[in-house]
């Protein structure tokens, strides 16, 4: 099956009126082996979709109450007597005690919805296992991604796709009926060998987000580092005076802003580096490098994650005269001031500059929360393509211009200032504009006509150096080849 294929469910509503031996998913009976939690679950889900279901158990007149009323609930070998299609909702430890149901499974579908606890926990899939043991039946995977919530709760919340992989493409799209009947889109992962995959995957934490959040949590560290050198350290060090009380509040904040300033410009520096590496090779049918490929994939998690951080810079800023410490310089500034006769404390220059960069805060704040509500699946899939790339590329492109016109009010001229450099480190903010900046200054360079025109050509699929073959007729009335370079 084809890579595209994959993602698609396998069928719609399979037309039953042309051929009436096929029987309609809707209104067939499924068996559920096992009567625990997801067995449960899936029989209300088949029942409230129509279906009828048979429950085999070891023990099923304790079991009975548990299950709606309209699902049968009897001993296992009846209930697979009944059907023809049997979910099998039993761990793979206890496989094994259903062989003496060998004779009566022959012939039949087995969906194997089982996890592992551990990722390639075996060496063979369970999947593969039951089908080892029932070598006479067909089995399915499937279904195992899908919580017992998710089945109680419908199809509404949580996860709507269903993973079935099988090698018997009749039974794949007989178990695909059934899941597209429940509210699921079912999503062909081909043949038995794929089914170690799907079983990994409800053990996966967060594979998209681990190299964001490392990558994260070390920006992080180094900018906490490096501001509490600069804020606590140093005026311990130089002046004797004790700032450990800014860790947990104003050390954490100026390091906040940093780290999702500088995460918000690596979701736009890939794009730039893209970019060059198309100019350089005039061609954008060379593959990218491995990290570059990478980067570029883990976009969207490193746009979210600067959103929250930022998001928790603008509740930490709200925060700061709320506390005592600040109270107290406060009082203290406003007794020296009294003291030493002063009337007129207003700075016309330090007023405007704090309205200006907290108004422009803001501003990218909002900009920044668009960005990720519009990256949610359910909004992202509600847009066209290009109000999808205005939002995400033009938006987010002003979104880190604004956050550049932040840093640079909130910093003013304090970068000029010589008492800025505690022990000759320059102040926080000018180290975080470095790669913004970089950006910045690329994308400009990138809108500049001779350059957009080329990267426009190249992405169209224009290529530096390439041969056209090109074939022309002789004086003999004969055809004959030549190559002529099409930039030429
Ligand atoms: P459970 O609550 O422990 O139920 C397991 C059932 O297996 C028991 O109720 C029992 O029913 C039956 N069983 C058959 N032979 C058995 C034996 N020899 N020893 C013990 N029990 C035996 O487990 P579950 O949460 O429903 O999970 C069932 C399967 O679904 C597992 O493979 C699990 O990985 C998979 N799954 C579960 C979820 C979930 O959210 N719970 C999600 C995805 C996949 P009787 O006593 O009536 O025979």
């Amino acid at each position: 099956m084809s890579g595209g294929d994959m993602a698609k469910p396998l069928l719609g509503h399979r037309s039953t009126e042309a051929d009436p031996s096929v029987v309609p998913a809707a209104g067939r009976t499924i068996g559920v082996l096992g009567s625990g939690d997801f067995a449960r679950s899936l029989a209300i889900r088949l029942v409230c979709s129509g279906f009828k279901v048979v429950v085999g158990s070891r023990n099923p007149k304790r079991k009975a109450c548990l299950f709606p009323s309209a699902a049968e609930v009897t001993f296992q070998a009846e209930a697979v007597k009944k059907t023809d299609v049997i979910f099998v909702a039993v761990f793979r430890e206890h496989y094994s005690t259903l062989c003496d149901l060998a004779d009566v499974l022959v012939g039949k579908i087995l969906v194997d919805v089982s996890n592992n606890t551990e990722i390639n926990h075996h060496r063979e899939s369970n999947a593969e296992y039951l089908a080892s043991l029932f070598p006479a039946c067909t089995v399915v995977k499937g279904f195992n991604v899908v919580s017992a919530w998710t089945l109680q709760s419908g199809a509404r919340d949580g996860n709507k796709q269903v993973l079935i992989c099988s090698n018997s493409q009749e039974a794949k799209r007989t178990v695909a009926e059934i899941a597209q009947v429940m509210g699921f889109t079912p999503v062909d992962m081909g043949c038995m060998s794929s089914a170690c995959e799907i079983e990994n995957i409800p053990l996966r934490l967060l594979p998209a987000w681990k190299i964001p959040i490392f990558l994260a949590l070390g920006l992080f560290l180094c900018f906490f580092t490096y501001n509490l050198v600069r804020q606590v350290i140093h005026p311990y060090i130089r002046e004797q005076k004790n700032k450990f009380y800014k860790i947990p509040v104003e050390v954490v904040n100026t390091t906040l802003p940093c780290v999702a300033y500088v995460m918000l410009s690596l979701v736009y520096l890939p794009g730039v580096l893209a970019a060059c590496l198309q100019l350089y090779y005039g061609t954008k049918y060379r593959r990218f490098p491995d990290w570059l490929d990478q980067w570029l994939q883990h976009r969207k998690q490193i746009g979210l994650l600067s959103f929250f951080c930022a998001a928790l810079h603008a509740v930490y800023s709200l925060c700061l005269p709320m506390r005592r410490s600040h109270r107290y310089l406060l009082i203290e500034t406003a007794v020296k001031q009294a003291m030493e006769k002063k009337m007129n404390i207003w700075v016309e220059e330090e007023v405007w500059r704090m309205e200006i960069y907290i108004s422009v805060g803001i501003i990218a704040l909002g900009l920044l929360s668009l960005l990720a509500i519009t990256s949610l699946p359910s909004i992202a899939n509600s847009l066209n393509w290009r109000e999808f790339s205005f939002i995400q590329s033009t938006l987010g492109f002003i979104a880190l211009v604004v956050s550049t016109l932040h840093t640079l009010t909130y910093g003013w001229s304090r970068a000029f200032d010589e008492n800025q450099y505690k022990f000759y480190l320059p102040p926080t903010y000018t180290l975080t504009l470095l790669v913004p900046c970089t950006v910045i200054l690329a994308k400009v360079a990138f809108s500049l006509p001779c350059i957009q025109h080329r990267l426009l050509r190249i992405r169209r699929g224009w290529e530096k150096g390439r041969y056209v073959k090109f074939v022309l007729p002789s004086a003999t009335g004969e055809y004959s080849s030549g190559e002529t370079s099409s930039n030429v």
